[in-house]
């Protein structure tokens, strides 16, 4: 069977099942992404912020080197980290993520989050993280999304992306966007999962065809390896017994039925891991259908529950 795909308004085909890295240590990332390639997938959800983007490339560059892939054949997301939301900061520092990729385009590029921090330099620390001096004091910059918007869209015109996208926003400020974009968002990437399911945002979305991706589609798991009281004070998802009635019901794992749910809506996923035979899993995850008795059962799963939240980052006092 083709891997599903997911056309953008760009024109460009994105893979339905993606690999996220966030969380993939430096140490092992590059047999990580080489040994996600040779287990067939082919969209990489990367970002500054995650650090480790030179030895993803790394991963690339060699599954390449051995004729695993083309480059053609990739699919490469990369995201624009909030100290660099000011116009002249967006070019140089996408170029150097690209050069940290080892390519020359990315697939997609996308505003990681809408809220703009003040400009650290790399030479200062690379990736910067959300405090000015790396451990608390929070700095504002003056630039608008707007300003930011228009930069990304000027990386299109530079050939340095193909489609450029927006994550973490709520519907006012995809409203707001959509008054002065030129180039049209291709996708947003939310938070979305049985616990936040998120079908008003997915709805707006659709209606003005911008592709969603699903993050964090196992909900609190990857959250509890933050020590997130949030996440660690909820069933997990995978051992949730409406999940795992369902895995038995349809020979599947609880993480197929997670990531099915998301595709069956026609979103995209992007799950995370490191073990090789769990990478097969995640990727075969689109061959069978939830029946309307899963699909009613799930909807009553909604708790509302967001985990990934600027103010879970900057509270003191850790408001998770
Ligand atoms: P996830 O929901 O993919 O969960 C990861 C955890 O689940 C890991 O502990 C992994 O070992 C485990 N796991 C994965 N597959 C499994 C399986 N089949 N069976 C049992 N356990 C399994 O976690 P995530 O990292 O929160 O999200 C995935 C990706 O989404 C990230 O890597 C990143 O690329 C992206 N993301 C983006 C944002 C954003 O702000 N845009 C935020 C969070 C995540």
């Amino acid at each position: 069977m083709a891997p599903a795909s997911i056309k953008l308004n760009s024109g460009y085909e994105m893979p339905q099942v993606g690999f996220g890295l966030w969380k993939v240590d430096n140490a092992t990332c590059a047999d990580t992404v080489y040994n996600a390639i040779k287990a067939g997938y082919r969209l990489f959800d990367g970002a500054c912020d995650y650090g480790n983007e030179k030895e993803c490339g790394e991963g690339v560059a060699r599954a390449i080197r051995d004729g695993l892939v083309k480059r053609e054949e990739l699919f490469i997301v990369s995201k624009l980290w909030q100290t660099f939301h000011e116009k002249d900061k967006v070019e140089p520092i996408c170029r150097r993520q690209l050069a940290d990729w080892q390519v020359d385009y990315f697939d997609l590029f996308l505003i990681h989050f809408p809220v703009a921090l003040e400009y650290v330099d790399p030479a200062v620390r690379y990736p910067p993280g959300w405090f000015y001096d790396g451990e608390k004091e929070v700095r504002w910059s003056k630039a608008t999304n707007q300003e930011t918007w228009t930069a990304m869209e000027s990386l299109v015109d530079a050939g340095l992306t193909r489609s450029i996208g927006i994550s973490n926003y709520e519907a006012q400020g995809i409203y707001d966007l959509l008054k002065y974009a030129r180039i049209r968002p291709a996708t947003l990437q939310i938070e979305l999962h049985p616990y936040l399911q998120q079908h008003n945002l997915a709805r707006l979305a659709k209606a003005e065809g911008i592709a969603v991706t699903a993050y964090s589609s196992f909900g609190p798991t990857g959250f509890i390896e933050l020590d997130m009281d949030r996440a660690k004070n909820v069933a997990p998802l995978m051992q949730h017994e409406a999940i795992t009635a369902m895995a038995t019901k349809h020979n599947k794992t609880a993480a197929q039925i997670l990531l099915r749910w998301a595709t069956q809506r026609g979103l995209a996923v992007i799950p995370k891991t490191s073990r090789p035979a769990v990478m097969a899993q995640n990727l075969e995850s689109t061959d069978f259908s939830l029946d309307q008795a899963d699909l009613d059962r799930i909807a009553k799963m909604d708790l509302n529950l967001r985990f990934n939240q600027p103010t879970n980052y900057f509270s003191s006092d850790k408001l998770w």
